[in-house]
């Protein structure tokens, strides 16, 4: 069932109740209403008849003008009888036209005892109200006086208002049905505007199309919003994708090339001489080497993009950053370049939330960039210092630089500044390093003057020393 029908239908079903309720409820009063008056007319009447009987030597007398306002007893649903205490009738109203008022059985007994009688009786099909009360002089009992009137008009009017009431609800909820159809049909059409959109940009793969945004913001301008939002993640994560796809395919059928050729080469010529048989050994091997540093780059960044954390633990800074620090002199040896181990403002026993191997691993990307991009006798200085609540570990060279329109560009995804080209790299390290930077909820920074050289800065959350609990 639609979501229109439902909201005209829960709509109509609450209107219904409610107006059924109020039309009970207005029925009920008003025939509550109405009775208490007929009730109090008969009981007026009965009063009004019986002050005007007169009681003279033992036999009642009634004035041939009766006291009691004409009008009343011209009224045809009025009727009117004064009994003699045998229960005869000695006087009947006009309406009566010489019949006599029904009398239940054990009406005249409660009067007579004092009680007046009010009770709804049916004779010939016609519903009466009839109060029989007892006329007494000088608290002598000497005859009753029977008030009746005559209920058909009530009872007509209220099936005229039951009708009406029934029919005006009928109407009322075919016009509230009708109109909450084409208010719920108004309301919804955006959202039906805005699933058909998104269905065609679903089929035919258009993340760069966007809905059409109403201008006021209410909750249905809110949903395009967010929907367009979406598709402007989606749209930039599906490009990121493809970019990464083809960058990756094209730095891997570089090496791939090399490999071909050289193969193909050493398999051309049986006699070739060693030297050159060895030189295009050594290419293969490299080319080979730069793959693997490729694929284990490229799954890392998979893996990150898979949402995979990393588990840290409490890690100690200073044996972590002399390690780091001999692999890059390691690294340097082949070349004139200094390395420098600095130390002495960290603080003595610094700890951090660390996954100790990416984090050696983000250290090393640093410092392998800063010997790379070197000059041939150049510096390269490794710095770790505490400053308030953070540990920072900075890692500057006397290198190339980078050119300030390279600068926001280098911690892409295969991003090499053209000037870097000529060296061995993959253009995935700093990637890597920021990955592993957030991961440690690091802050990482670069500075650099081109022909100066770079300082990248990792400032890493300090993890409080755990106080000693004293044993007592
Ligand atoms: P790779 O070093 O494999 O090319 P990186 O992601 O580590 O890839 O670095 C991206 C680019 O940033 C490098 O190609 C280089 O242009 C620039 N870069 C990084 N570190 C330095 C540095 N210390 N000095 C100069 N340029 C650098």
């Amino acid at each position: 069932m639609s979501l229109r029908v439902r909201l005209t239908l829960w709509f109509t079903a609450i209107l219904a109740v409610a107006l059924i309720l109020f039309g009970v409820l207005v029925y009920a009063l008003l025939t509550r209403e109405l009775y208490a008056d007929v009730d109090a007319s008969v009981e007026n009447k009965a009063h009004d008849a019986a002050l005007s009987v007169r009681y003279e030597n033992e036999r009642l007398f009634i004035p041939t003008r009766i006291r009691v306002p004409e009008s009343q007893f011209r009224s045809p649903t009025i009727y009117t009888e004064i009994l003699d205490t045998n229960g005869q009738a000695v006087w009947r109203s006009d309406t009566l036209q010489g019949s006599d008022l029904p009398l239940e059985p054990g009406t005249l007994q409660r009067a007579h005892d004092g009680e007046p009688v009010l009770e709804t009786v049916v004779q010939a099909g016609q519903a009466l109200r009839l109060y029989t009360a007892p006329i007494l002089v000088s608290g002598r009992l000497i005859g009753y006086v029977q008030v009746g009137r005559n209920l058909a008009d009530i009872d007509v009017a209220l099936q005229q208002l039951r009708v009406w009431l029934l029919v005006s609800i009928v109407i009322a909820l075919v016009a509230a049905g009708g109109g909450g159809w084409l208010l719920a049909r108004a309301a919804l059409r955006p959202i039906d505007q805005i699933s058909q959109a998104a269905r065609a940009i679903g089929l035919a793969q258009r993340l760069d199309r966007r809905l059409p945004t109403p201008k006021i913001t209410d909750e249905i301008g809110r949903l395009a919003a967010t929907f367009n939002e979406m598709l402007d993640r989606l749209e930039a994560a599906f490009l990121a994708q493809q970019r990464f796809v083809a960058d990756a395919s094209h730095e891997l059928r570089t090496p791939l090339t090399t490999i071909q050729g050289n193969v193909e080469f050493l398999r051309r010529d049986p006699d070739m001489p060693l030297s050159e048989r060895i030189e295009a050994l050594d290419d293969v091997a490299d080319e080979a080497n730069r793959m693997a540093r490729l694929v284990n780059g490229l799954l890392a960044l998979a893996r990150a993009d898979a949402g995979r954390h990393l588990e840290r633990s409490p890690v100690e800074l200073r044996p972590l950053i002399e390690s780091c620090f001999h692999q890059a002199q390691a690294l340097a040896r082949p070349t004139n370049i200094t390395v420098e181990l600095v130390l002495n403002r960290l603080e003595p026993g610094a700890r951090v939330l660390a996954d100790a191997d990416r984090l050696s691993e983000l250290f090393m990307i640093l410092l392998d960039n800063a010997i790379k991009y070197n000059r041939p006798d150049g510096l390269v200085r490794l710095i770790a210092l505490t400053e308030g609540r953070s540990h920072r570990v900075i890692v500057s060279d006397t290198g190339c630089g980078i050119a300030p329109e390279h600068l926001p560009h280098i911690f892409e995804r295969f991003y090499r500044s053209p000037s870097s080209r000529s060296e061995d790299g993959t253009g995935l390290g700093l990637a890597i390093a920021r990955w592993i930077s957030n991961e440690h909820h690091a802050k990482m920074t670069v500075e650099s003057v081109p022909d100066v050289g770079s300082t990248f800065t990792v400032a890493l959350p300090a993890l409080q020393p755990t106080p000693l609990i004293p044993v007592s």
